[in-house]
Parts: structure tokens; sequence; C-alpha cells
């Protein structure tokens, strides 16, 4: 068994003008699948070869030595990718309803508050990494993570994040990761990160 690439719930071009198509395209094809390739690489012939991956990240120390930092890398890589392609779409309200959103009113005070947060943890991310919104012993949480570290690894569950490395957004953006920040506010599937709220308290 191996690790293979899951396919997009919707077109290259479908999140224009926030994310362009081209990047969508290397993103997927070519960033995705090489963290893939060489996680495959990694477990081949090991235990972790038929195991669960949420499981193997929640549990670092469990993973062999000589494999545990591609593991890490290039495991966090397909799982952080996995989960980004699943919320984000081209349709959805501009907000969260339901639980979430009282959760969010009620840990950030708003929706406001908690857009300024999290945008604030995405630009400040230096080099490469990630901004999530997390769920950590049913609260919400916002943290960001270095490289392709996984909040599992901290025993959070991750219910939205965004790409902040500069393959994620720099054909069309350039330096300015502000910007990409501020489109990514439009494009985020509300009902997926609702669904993924309720299965992280379950
Ligand atoms: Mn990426």
């Amino acid at each position: 068994m191996s690790y293979t690439l899951p396919k997009l719930p919707y077109a290259y071009d479908a999140l224009e003008p926030f994310i362009d198509a081209k990047t969508m395209e290397i993103h997927h094809t070519k960033h995705h699948q090489t963290y893939i390739d060489k996680l495959n690489a990694a477990v081949k012939g090991t235990d972790l070869e038929d195991g669960d991956l949420k499981e193997i990240l929640s549990d670092t120390d469990s993973i062999p030595d000589k494999i545990r930092d591609a593991v890490i890398n290039h495991g966090g890589g397909h799982i952080n990718h996995s989960l980004f392609w699943q919320i984000l779409t081209h349709k959805s309200p501009k907000k969260p309803s339901d639980s979430l959103s009282k959760a969010i009113n009620s840990r950030f005070e708003s929706f406001e508050k908690f857009k300024e947060e999290f945008s604030k943890a995405a630009l400040t991310r230096f080099g490469s990494g990630w901004a999530w919104l997390v769920v950590s012993k049913g609260k919400l949480e916002i943290i960001s993570t270095p490289n392709q570290d996984s909040p599992l690894m901290d025993n959070k569950t991750p219910i939205l994040g965004l790409d902040v490395w500069e393959h994620a957004y720099y054909l069309k953006y350039q330096n300015k990761r502000q910007e990409y920040i501020d489109a990514f506010w439009n494009i985020i599937n509300w009902d997926k990160v609702q669904e993924l709220y309720e299965e992280a308290l379950e």
C-alpha cells in the first residue's frame, strides 16, 4: 500500500482570481506529489507503510530514528496539503455559521478579531510554514507551524490551514504575502471547516 495524490474537489482555475490556475496546478501535481513520493520512499518496507498517517504524526516518538525527519516533513506535507485543498472553494458563504461561528465569537470576541489574529499568525510565520485554526482539548486556538510540521504533532486537530510557503503564492503575489492572506478569506469552504470542527469535538 502506498500514499497517493488526492483529486482536487474543483478545477485548477476554480479559485481565480484569488489563487491562479498555474499556481494550483504546480502546487498540486508537483509540490504535493513530491511530498507523497518522498513519504512513500521513506516508509517503504517499514511498519509505517500500512499505518494511519494521522496516528503516526500524533506520536512522532514512535517513528524509527532513521526515518523520523522524513516522515515529519513529507508525511506532514501530504496531510497538510490534503486538508488545504478541502477547505478551499469558489462557492461558499464568506463566514462560518452554526456552532463554529458561536465558538469563534466566544473564543475571539468576533469574526473580525479572529480574522485579524489568524492573518497575523500567517504573516509573521518566518520563512516557510502554515497558519492554523485548531481544536485543542475541545477549544479553538490559532497557531502557526514551521516547514511542514503538522499540529497533530502537538495533539492539536487542524480544521483550517493556510499554506504560507512561497510556492503557494509567489507566481501571482511575489513577495506580497499579505495580499495572498487577504485573498484567502474569499475562498474558504466554511461548510467543510464546520464539518471538521464537529469531527474534532467527537
Ligand atoms: Mn504547499
